[in-house]
C-alpha cells in the first residue's frame, strides 16, 4: 500500500465523519510547528522558521490545545528542527494517546542521539526525511557539506530498527528531474517506504532566486509524471496532473492547519503577512477561506503545494467513478 492500512482508514474515516455532519471544510492535518530553532539554514526555507530562540518554543500545554481544538487525525510535527524540541517524546506520547498519526519532518542530523533509543517505533509514527537530491544539490540546499550522507546513514540506521520512513523532497530550479528520479531509485535500496516530492514554494523572505516558476514547475512535474508508476511516490494522480500543469484544481488551505510558537497562522503556513490568531475558533471563523480557496492572491500564483492541493484532488477524483477507481489503485499499489 502506499501509506500504512491504519493511516490509510484514519483519514477516510474522518473523510466519511465530517461527511456525515455536511461539513464543507474541515482540517484532515495539522502543521504543528512547536519550535521555530533548526540546527540548519537551508536556503529555501522561510528565514523565521530557522532563526527563532528555543526559549520561545511552544509548551506541551499548547501543542495538545491545538491538537484537540483543531480535531485532525494526522500531525505534521515540523518546525524548525523537531528533534532540538527538548519534550519530543512527551509530545509523540501524547499525540499517539490521542490516537493521532505523526509524520515528523526532520533533516534527520539529531535523529541519532534524540529519537533512535529514546522514542520507539510505532505504526503511528512516520520520520519524513528530507532530502532535496543527490549528495551535492541537497547540501547545497542545506547550505553544508556532509548533510546528505547523515541522513542516508540514518535512514539506514532507521530502517533496521524498524521505524517508517519516507524521503521527503522538494524540487527547485536547480534539481535535476534525474536526480529526482536517482533518489526514487534509492527508496528500495534504503528500503524506505515512499517518497513526498513538492515544488518549492516562493517565499518572500528567501532572497535567493532558486523557486520555480509555473512553466518550469508544469516542465519538470510532467517528467516526474511519466516516471511515477515505477515508484513508491506519495502524491495521488490528480495531484501530479495538476503540479504537471494538466488540469486546474481550487486550493483547500483549511485542510492543512498551522499551528506556530506566533498562533494559529493564516490562511496557511505558506503564505507570510496575514498575521496569526491565539484562538482556534477566531482563527477558523475569521479566515475568509473563499478568497483564499480561489488563489486570485498574486502570494497563491505559482504555489502547487500537497498542503493546498492534495485534499481538492482527492475531493475531485472522487467525483468520477474513474477517478475514485484510479484513487483506490494508487492507494492500494
Ligand atoms: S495556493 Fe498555496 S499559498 Fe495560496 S492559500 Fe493555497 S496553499 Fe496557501
Amino acid at each position: 500500500m502506499r501509506y500504512p492500512l491504519g493511516f490509510t482508514l484514519a483519514q477516510a474515516k474522518h473523510r466519511h465523519k465530517m461527511g456525515k455532519a455536511k461539513q464543507k471544510r474541515y482540517p484532515s492535518v495539522l502543521m504543528l510547528e512547536p519550535l521555530y530553532t533548526c540546527n540548519l539554514a537551508c536556503i529555501g526555507c522561510s528565514t523565521e522558521r530557522y532563526s527563532g530562540k528555543l526559549s520561545d518554543r511552544m509548551t506541551l500545554e499548547q501543542c495538545f490545545k491545538a491538537v484537540d481544538d483543531c480535531g485532525a487525525p494526522i500531525v505534521n510535527v515540523c518546525g524548525g528542527e523537531p528533534t532540538l524540541y527538548p519534550e519530543l517524546k512527551g509530545l509523540i506520547d501524547g499525540l499517539i494517546a490521542r490516537g493521532k498519526h505523526i509524520l515528523m519532518c526532520t533533516n534527520a542530523l539529531r535523529l541519532d542521539d534524540k529519537v533512535f533509543g529514546v522514542i520507539p517505533p510505532s505504526d503511528k509514527l512516520f520520520l519524513m526525511i528530507h532530502l532535496d537530491g543527490l549528495r551535492e544539490t541537497h547540501d547545497y540546499v542545506c547550505n553544508r557539506k556532509g548533510v546528505f550522507d547523515k541522513a542516508i546513514e540514518a535512514i539506514k540506521k532507521g530502517k533496521e530498527l524498524g521505524y517508517t520512513i519516507f524521503l521527503n523532497t522538494t524540487v527547485y530550479r536547480e534539481t535535476k528531474v534525474e536526480e529526482v528520479e536517482g533518489l526514487c531509485q534509492m527508496i528500495d535500496e534504503l528500503k524506505a517506504n515512499g517518497i513526498l516530492i513538492s515544488p518549492g514554494y516562493e517565499y518572500e523572505s528567501v532572497e535567493r532566486d532558486i523557486f520555480l516558476k509555473s512553466d518550469q514547475i508544469h516542465e519538470k512535474f510532467k517528467a516526474i509524471r511519466d516516471f511515477s508508476h515505477k515508484y513508491k511516490i506519495n502524491a495521488t494522480p490528480m495531484f501530479l496532473e495538476f503540479a504537471a500543469g494538466l488540469r486546474e484544481l481550487k486550493c483547500s488551505p483549511w485542510s492543512t492547519v498551522n499551528y506556530t510558537p506566533k498562533g494559529w497562522k493564516a490562511p496557511c503556513y505558506l503564505i507570510e503577512g496575514e498575521g496569526h490568531y491565539q484562538d482556534w475558533n477566531s482563527f477558523w471563523n475569521g479566515t475568509d477561506w473563499e478568497y483564499w480557496e480561489s488563489r486570485q492572491d498574486k502570494r497563491c500564483q505559482n504555489c502547487k503545494m500537497h498542503s493546498g492541493f492534495e485534499h481538492s484532488a482527492v475531493e475531485e477524483a472522487m467525483k468520477s467513478v474513474k477517478g475514485t477507481l484510479q484513487l483506490a489503485a494508487w492507494t492500494l499499489g
